[in-house]
This record gives structure tokens, C-alpha cells and sequence, in this order.
């Protein structure tokens, strides 16, 4: 008789449990995924990714209406926005993606699914409502939930989060958004462009926090004109709601300074992401954690050999490109026991925002916080032709290389960032050359010449300097500058 019920548990159907699950099964292991919210998917489905850029995209159509007399077309005056058609569209978005997450699909794939809560009784044991089921390993993907800041009365009003703004159906006058992270900012944009008053309150100095602060001060300056109030070095002390309207006190983030009253109709809170790892009897299995997280190694083992954690819950990188990433890390280590290591340096991230913000690798902040030496190449978007013929200028192209011109970093902020940053994600994880980018035959116009751009940038004072046009023309004989307009 086997020794396990399963060779692979998995808890937590989300974007590593569903990955891990997939590749499990497909290898042939015997796995069981546990979920305890009645249906898979997760975060990044149900209250993250999905719902978040569908609303992106819906309020971007709305401004880019809005703009019409910007592209010599008719100046529009448009109605109140309806949030819950807008809704309705994010709902419809999620319930076809949902299809594909279905507890079917996993089990043609050789998975059994699970809903329930499971407790860890050992280190290979659960039990889920009564039924106790073993695994030679088992995976934790539980994810993250909203944190909640110590803010006085707040737990008395009726804030939102990301797990219900994707369910309200009238659009608030005045929203306060607590948190310029990319949840805060993803939204509060998307809300201002629909037709809400937003101010954003943010702790730290500057929206956008690991960003360098000259990316974080060009979205700081588009979402200004846009109409949103920001307020950084500022804390929410205090918080009460009466008659429908919510006040919050607001003061100095540090030192001394003067208080103020913030009015709103709605507050979503969006102040950072806690690890799931209450109720799961950790203790029990002997898995060390803590309020950031399950610490991991890089082959995502816990402290106990044969239990693993990947996704937001290991507290890295809070992501679902990442968590897709670990879990692939522990379905090589815990299944086919290959030995294969986390490398954060290929992962990147972006703030879908207009303009969006990408990057990956080393920024300066990073650079200097780790001590390296870096020099900075960078370009504008207001040079790009198809920017310039799209009405999407504001941005830059910032790359970070090392005293040898090998690339440290990419930094975009501006018009589809997401996807122009895929570029150097490949330069960094295959190791290219950025003399290969300059000399890539970029297709025209098009948004990706930037990246020929500044890589260019680097070798063209090199080319173009004096020292090599006086070698060339002793050389070559040329006869030098013709500068005259006839
Ligand atoms: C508003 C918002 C927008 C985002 N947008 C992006 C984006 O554009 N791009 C991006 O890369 N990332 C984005 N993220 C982050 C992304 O959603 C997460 O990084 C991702 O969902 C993490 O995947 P996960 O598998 O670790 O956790 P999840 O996807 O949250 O899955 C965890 C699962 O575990 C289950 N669970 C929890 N506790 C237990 C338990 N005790 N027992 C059993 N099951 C349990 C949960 O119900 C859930 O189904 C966004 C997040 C938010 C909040």
C-alpha cells in the first residue's frame, strides 16, 4: 500500500497552485489541489489582474473620448458613466477566463480538485473538514490578502478593497484611495477617468516607492493634469463616515506639520498585500513563517524539505508572472527533483497605468542601495514618431549598464511599457549585447525603435566623436563638414 494518499498536495488554486497543478499532473504525479473559496483562479482572477485591466481598458476608451478634439475630430460632451455596465464587462471578462481555470480542465489533466479548508495535522497530512488527506509533498500556494493600515475608526466604515471595488455599481462622487502603489494608482486612474473626483493619500515621499522618482514623477504629473489630488509624506491618521460621507484625517507622514481633512463618498484601501498564512496549522507541519511570509529557498523549499511555498505567499515578489515562475521552480524540485533555482534578476514587473511603468533589473535606487556602478542611457518618448502619431508622448526609456556597457537594467515608463520591456527582459536573460540591439533592424514606426534608440545612444559618441573623424579623415581622405543651404 502506498505510504501517501498523493505524491503532490497543492493548497490554493490560484496562479502557482493551478500552474504547479497542471505540470504536476501532466508528469504523471498523482496530485490533489485544495481550494478553500469554492472556485479557482485566485486573486489575479477574481480581484487582481483580470478585473483590473478590464476596468483599465474600459476608462481608457472613456478618456481617449474624451480627447476626441486632440485627433481634429468633434469635441464630445458625454453622459455620467454607468459603473454597472462597467462592471458587467469586467464580470463577463472574468466569468470566460474563468472556463479555462475550470475544476474540469484539472481533472482531464489528472488532478483531483478539492474545495474545502485544509489543515496541515503533520508535516504530509491535512485535513479538510474531517477528511484527512496525505502527500509525500505538498505546495502552498495561498496567495495574499489586502492589509489592512492602522488607521483609527477604519475598521468601523465601509471601506473598499480590492476584493469589492470589482463588485460596486455606482460610480462615488469623491474617492479616497489610501496607497500610490500600483493597486492605488491602477485604480484611482481608472476611477478619475470614469468620471470620480480621486485623491490618493500615499505614506512615502513619492507615488510608485522602489521606482526612481524621476519615473514616479512623470505618472505623479500625468495623473495631476488628469485631475487627481496626490498627497505624499502624508499618513491617514483617522477615519469616521456619517450621512454617506467618509472624513478622513490626514497629517505628516514624518516631522511636524498641519492636519487636514479629507472628504469622500467611498475609500478603497490599497496599502500593501498580507501573506495567507493563518489557519493553514503551519505549527503543525513544522513550517516556519512569518507576517511577511513562508520563507523559501531559491528551490522554493520551506524550512521542512518536502514542503514548498510559492506565489505571494513567500512574500518575494507579489506578482502572477512570478508566481507562474516559482511554481514551475517547485514542480521541478518537488516532482522530477531537479535542482532548479529562483533567479529574481529575470523578473520584471509594470503598473499598468497610462503610461504604463515596466522594469526589470537594476533601477538606480536598487544600484546605489546595493553599491554598484552604474551610468544611465537615456531616451525620450517625444522623439518616437509612432508616439508622436498615437498623441502618447509623455514617457522615457531609462538603462541602467555597468562601466563595461553591459545592461544592468531597463526602466520604461510611457505608452505600452508592458510590452516594450519584453525586449530587454530577453537582452537580460539571454545575455545579449546591447551593440545587437542598436544593430536590430527595428520595424517602422514603431513604439520598440526607443530600445534601438538608447542602445545606439551608447556607441553613437563613441562613432561620431572628434577623435574618430580626424582618424578618418587622415585615412580616408574625407574633405570634413559641408554645412550650406542653397
Ligand atoms: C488589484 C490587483 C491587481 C493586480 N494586477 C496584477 C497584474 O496586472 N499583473 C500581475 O502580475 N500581478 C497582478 N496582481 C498580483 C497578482 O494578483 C498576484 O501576484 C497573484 O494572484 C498571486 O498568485 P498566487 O497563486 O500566489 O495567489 P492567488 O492567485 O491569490 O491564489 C491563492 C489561492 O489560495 C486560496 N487560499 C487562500 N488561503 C487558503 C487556504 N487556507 N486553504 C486553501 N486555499 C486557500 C485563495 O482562495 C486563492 O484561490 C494584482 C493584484 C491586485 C490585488
Amino acid at each position: 500500500m502506498a505510504k501517501y494518499d498523493y505524491d503532490i498536495g497543492i493548497i490554493g488554486g490560484g496562479a502557482a497552485g493551478l500552474t504547479v497543478a497542471a505540470g504536476a499532473a501532466q508528469f504523471g504525479a498523482k496530485t490533489i489541489l485544495i481550494e478553500k473559496s469554492g472556485r479557482l483562479g485566485g486573486d489575479c482572477l477574481h480581484y487582481g489582474c483580470v478585473p483590473s485591466k478590464t476596468l483599465i481598458r474600459t476608462a481608457s476608451v472613456w478618456a481617449h473620448t474624451r480627447r476626441s478634439s486632440e485627433f481634429g475630430l468633434p469635441g464630445l460632451s458625454l453622459p455620467p458613466v454607468h459603473l454597472g455596465k462597467v462592471m458587467d464587462r469586467v464580470r463577463s471578462v472574468i466569468d470566460t477566463i474563468q472556463r479555462h481555470d475550470s475544476p474540469d480542465r484539472f481533472c482531464t489533466l489528472g488532478a483531483a480538485v478539492r474545495f474545502g479548508k485544509p489543515t496541515f495535522t503533520d508535516d504530509h497530512e491535512v485535513d479538510v473538514e474531517g477528511n484527512r488527506i496525505s502527500a509525500k509533498s505538498w505546495i502552498i500556494a495561498t496567495g495574499s490578502g489586502p492589509a489592512l493600515p492602522p488607521v483609527e475608526g477604519l475598521a468601523g466604515i465601509p471601506y473598499w478593497t480590492n476584493e469589492t471595488v470589482f463588485s460596486q455599481r455606482e460610480l462615488p462622487g469623491r474617492l479616497i484611495v489610501l496607497g500610490g502603489g500600483p493597486v492605488g494608482l491602477e485604480i484611482a486612474q481608472a476611477f478619475q477617468r470614469l468620471g470620480s473626483q480621486v485623491t490618493i493619500v500615499e505614506f512615502l515621499g513619492q507615488i510608485l516607492g522602489p521606482e526612481d522618482p524621476d519615473i514616479a514623477d512623470i505618472l505623479r504629473t500625468r495623473l495631476i493634469a488628469e485631475g487627481i489630488e496626490i498627497h505624499t509624506n502624508t499618513a491617514a491618521i483617522k477615519v469616521e463616515s456619517a450621512g454617506g460621507v467618509i472624513r478622513l484625517l490626514a497629517g505628516p507622514s514624518q516631522g511636524e506639520g498641519s492636519r487636514q481633512v479629507i472628504e469622500g463618498d467611498a475609500i478603497l484601501v490599497a496599502t500593501g498585500r498580507n501573506p495567507n498564512v493563518e489557519d493553514l496549522g503551519l505549527y503543525a507541519a513544522g513550517v516556519n513563517y512569518s507576517s511577511k511570509g513562508i520563507s523559501t529557498n531559491e528551490r522554493m523549499k520551506t524550512n521542512i524539505s518536502h514542503i514548498y511555498a510559492c506565489g505571494d505567499v513567500n512574500g518575494v515578489l507579489p506578482f502572477t508572472h512570478v508566481a507562474g515562475y516559482e511554481a514551475g521552480i517547485a514542480v521541478s524540485n518537488a516532482v522530477l527533483h531537479l535542482p532548479f533555482k529562483a533567479d529574481y534578476r529575470k523578473a520584471g514587473w509594470c503598473t499598468y497605468t497610462d503610461p504604463e511603468v515596466a522594469s526589470i533589473g537594476l533601477n538606480e535606487k536598487r544600484a546605489q542601495k546595493e553599491g554598484t556602478e552604474y551610468r544611465v542611457i537615456e531616451e525620450t518618448f517625444r522623439t518616437n514618431d509612432r508616439a508622436l502619431a498615437e498623441g502618447e508622448t509623455q514617457g522615457i526609456i531609462k538603462i541602467l549598464v555597468d562601466p563595461k556597457g553591459r545592461i544592468l537594467g531597463a526602466q520604461i515608463i510611457g505608452p505600452r511599457a508592458g510590452e516594450l520591456i519584453h525586449e530587454w527582459i530577453l537582452s537580460m536573460t539571454a545575455g545579449v549585447k546591447l551593440s545587437t540591439i542598436a544593430g536590430m533592424v527595428h520595424l517602422y514606426p514603431n513604439l520598440s525603435e526607443i530600445s534601438k534608440k538608447v542602445a545606439g545612444d551608447l556607441f553613437a559618441t563613441k562613432i561620431f566623436s572628434e577623435k574618430t573623424r580626424s582618424m578618418l579623415r587622415l585615412l580616408l581622405n574625407l574633405k570634413g563638414r559641408a554645412c550650406e543651404i542653397s
